[in-house]
């Protein structure tokens, strides 16, 4: 199923999405729902991001090409960081260019996504706690990101976690195509299989941390070939199984 977020009749609401319609449901994905006979086309609502999180917790340095273009060691455990709330952004949001930050990246990341309450989780049934897998743009203030320290910075400006456009739980997170592209040119080009912290270790490793709760986002980490983005960009992000997720800088 491909679960979608949206604005319907002045309310938020969750749907199904097949082809250009949806059919909406009554609760939610992340608990109890029921799917109804009602059917809206995709053309005539706003997607929001799928999944509203109280954290996203992010690996960095999780591609082996990435961190050999930092020059940085791989990682013995996983590098990780929260972006807050504040930073979603939907599906064909503006990313807004902070005026403080002097060179803005895109980072193309596959994006877990929390379906139950998930403490000391054991990485053989850590699958069991996952709803499906979204796209997340990682945006980074690359200027303000040192190269050892607090990310929080960095990554934490509002906007700067567009997610979506759909939640998916018919794919295997474990081979997928991934691939951003700025105005249409190719920026970076990998495989979910290139992960060095693979999705069931990090949810279990994290869930001895931290409860993650129904909503919540891992963000997997971005493979090599990042660059910055200008204002009227467009930055595209584009996973095998989970659409495209589109958004302009402003
Ligand atoms: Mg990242």
């Amino acid at each position: 199923m491909k679960f979608v977020r949206f604005i319907y009749e002045e309310n938020e609401r969750y749907g199904l999405l097949e082809n250009s319609s949806i059919a909406l449901i009554d609760g939610t994905p992340f608990g109890e729902y029921r799917i109804t006979d009602e059917t809206v086309d995709r053309e005539d609502i706003e997607l929001l991001y799928p999944a509203p999180f109280s954290k996203a917790v992010c690996i960095g340095l999780n591609y082996r090409d990435h961190a050999e273009e930092f020059g940085l060691p791989i990682p013995e455990t996983p590098v990780v960081f929260l972006k807050p709330s504040t930073s979603a952004l939907s599906p064909e949001g503006v990313i807004e260019y902070p005026e403080m930050c002097h060179r803005l990246d895109y980072e193309a990341e596959l994006a877990v996504v929390i379906g139950k309450t998930a403490k000391n989780v054991r990485e053989e049934e850590a699958m069991d706690f996952i709803l499906g897998y979204t796209i997340a743009n990682d945006v980074t203030a690359r200027d303000l990101q040192p190269k050892n320290g607090q990310w929080t910075i960095a990554k934490g400006f509002d906007t700067f976690m567009p997610l979506g456009p759909y939640i998916s739980d018919e794919v295997d997170g474990s081979g997928l195509m991934i691939t951003s592209r700025v105005n249409g040119e190719t920026k970076q080009k990998s495989n979910t299989s290139n992960l060095i912290f693979p999705v069931p270790y990090l949810v279990s490793y994290l869930s001895h941390v931290m409860t993650l709760l129904p909503g919540d986002i891992i963000s997997t980490g971005t493979p090599g070939g990042i660059s910055g983005m200008q204002k009227g960009d467009k930055v595209e992000i584009e996973i095998e199984g989970l659409g495209i997720l589109r958004n302009t800088i402003g």
